[in-house]
């Protein structure tokens, strides 16, 4: 087989970064056309010295600037602005688009590699929150070929024949870690401190999704994700705490049969699925150690402590915009958690606080989408700067 060319959107994050450490073990089998970042030059400058992509994407003219002055080796092509992300990841010249942008800024380049017909490797949740039906038509309508990086749905594809639901299917179980306050009180999570918060206990991640982790928003937004990428309804999925991680999700079928996917926490895994599917590539995670007292535990979710798990559920029943409005509102209370602005539970209070204030809709367009986004966004900060310390 020929060398495949890939693209990677948001390549300086934690999802890009481990994307390039799976593809720099295979020279024979990948190299990078794209990459993009946003405010992190000198590592993009790094990736963009080691592996000489074809193209680069940043936002602005300043942040090309910066980017120029940290090479060492000669620039390739650059471009600025979020449409030469929408262009990049629409086009021909990559076999595969990582989309790997954190929050609903991902959307629009999402839509366009499953537009384009890409083989597109989805990590960016948030865009099958925001936009589910209109991202599962553009994929459809493209012929795109959509593989789940987020390591539950990666496992739930991996457990299911085709990666499809059918029948003889009765549920899908989502493994949830419960973050590093499963154990916590009311009491104690309401003096969490953003440190406390973005130290996982299992998996190294972004910020964003690591604050999302600890509230249980991020398999709220899981559900909602699995929901449009297996076709399932809420009542479909059981989430299930297990705190190990090992266990990366399962499928329970109607003759009693279970089928788990499981290893080590390593977002390598997933990621080394997606590029090389059907096929299997080494990812640089470690072997699972069945010899060291490897023990798996199981419990239920508390949705009194993690209100945003039950939002997540809400929404989704509700339609239309109303996961785009908790998304977006969600983007903003938890920078603003990790800014020190609000505290830990008013995460879930103010989310929910702007899913009642916020009129639905049913979802036309990704322009609309936008708008609700911003929206959603000002609503939020002014009940931000109200709840504020
Ligand atoms: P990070 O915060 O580590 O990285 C985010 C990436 O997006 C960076 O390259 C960042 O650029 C870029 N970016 C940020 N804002 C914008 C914007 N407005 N426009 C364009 N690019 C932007 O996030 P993660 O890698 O942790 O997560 C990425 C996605 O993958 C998220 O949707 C997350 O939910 C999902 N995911 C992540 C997992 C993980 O293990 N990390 C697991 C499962 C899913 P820069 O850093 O240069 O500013
Ligand atoms: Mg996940």
């Amino acid at each position: 087989t020929s060398v495949q060319n890939i693209t990677i959107l948001g390549a300086t994050g934690s999802i890009g970064q481990n994307t390039l450490d799976v593809i720099h073990r295979h020279p024979e089998r990948y190299r990078v056309h794209a990459l993009s970042g946003h405010s992190n030059m000198t590592q993009l400058a790094r990736d963009v010295d080691r592996f000489a992509p074809d193209v680069v994407i940043v936002p602005t003219a300043e942040r090309r600037k910066e980017l120029l002055d940290r090479l060492s080796r000669p620039a390739p092509e650059i471009r600025t602005g979020e449409q030469a992300l929408v262009d990049v990841a629409g086009s021909s010249d990559a076999d595969a688009v990582m989309a790997a942008i954190v929050g609903a800024a991902g959307l629009e380049s999402s839509i366009a590699a499953a537009r384009a017909g890409r083989k597109l490797l989805l990590a960016n949740k948030e865009s099958l929150v925001v936009a589910g039906r209109l991202l599962m038509e553009a994929v459809q309508a493209g012929g795109a070929t959509l593989l789940p990086i987020d390591s539950e749905h990666n496992a739930i594809f991996q457990c299911l024949p085709e990666g499809r639901v059918q029948s003889g299917v009765e549920s899908v179980l989502l493994t949830a870690s419960g973050g590093p306050f499963r154990d916590a009180s009311m009491e104690q999570l309401i003096h969490v401190t953003p440190d406390q918060a973005v130290a996982h206990p299992n998996w190294s991640m972004g910020r964003k999704i690591s604050v999302d982790s600890a509230t249980l928003m991020n398999k709220g937004l899981e559900l909602i994700e699995a929901c449009w990428l297996f076709g399932l309804q809420p009542s479909d999925i059981e989430v299930v705490i297990h705190p190990q991680s090992v266990i990366h999700s399962m499928v329970r079928y109607v003759d009693g049969s279970v089928i788990a996917q499981m290893g080590a926490p390593d977002m390598r895994t997933p990621i080394a699925y997606g590029l090389a599917y059907p096929e299997r590539i080494a990812s640089g995670s470690d072997r699972l150690a069945f010899n060291e007292l490897l023990s798996l535990n199981f419990d239920q979710p508390d949705r009194e402590r993690f209100p945003c798990l039950r939002l997540a559920e809400e929404a989704f029943d509700a339609g239309g915009t109303a996961p785009a409005i908790l998304n977006a509102a969600n983007e903003e209370t938890v920078a603003a958690f990790l800014e020190g602005y609000i505290g830990f539970t008013d995460i879930g209070r103010i989310n929910e606080a702007v899913l009642c204030e916020t009129e639905h809709q049913q979802v036309h367009s990704v322009e609309q989408l936008r708008a609700v986004d911003q929206m959603a966004r000002e609503c939020c900060r002014s009940l931000v700067a109200k709840f504020g310390v």
